[in-house]
């Protein structure tokens, strides 16, 4: 057992591994593999499919910096819905429209002007 953990790990050494991206990914598969088992498409097991190699091609992908900007990206874009989740009882999250930066205010104030931290754009908003 432990010569075959001795292998995975040299097998795996210099290799880009898992991240939050790839997690995503499976999770939707996941979805999909559901799906599929009530309506019979030929076009979704192809997705199902072609998620999960591309999931092991980012697992095993030997271009870590390509696979880090991939993440990245994939994080930025929903970052804003973490925190809306994760603050969804005390505080109302959203994107400034002029510059992108995430506004955090708390909740149950009334309609209130917040200035955003970043451009100093003024934003009405409902709490
Ligand atoms: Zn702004």
């Amino acid at each position: 057992m432990n010569k075959f953990k001795n292998k995975m790990i040299q097998f795996m050494q210099g290799r880009y591994g898992n991240d939050a991206f790839n997690q995503a990914l499976f999770v939707i598969a996941l979805i999909l593999v559901v799906v599929q088992l009530f309506v019979k498409n030929i076009l979704l097991s192809s997705l199902v499919l072609i998620l999960l190699i591309y999931i092991n091609y980012r697992t095993l992908s030997r271009n870590i910096v390509a696979r880090q900007l991939e993440n990245d990206r994939y994080l930025r874009l929903v970052k804003p819905y973490q925190l809306q989740w994760q603050y969804r009882k005390t505080h109302k999250v959203f994107r400034c429209k002029q510059c992108k930066q995430i506004i955090r205010v708390p909740k149950g104030k009334g309609t209130i002007e917040v200035t955003c931290p970043k451009c100093k754009t003024k934003i009405t908003k409902r709490t």
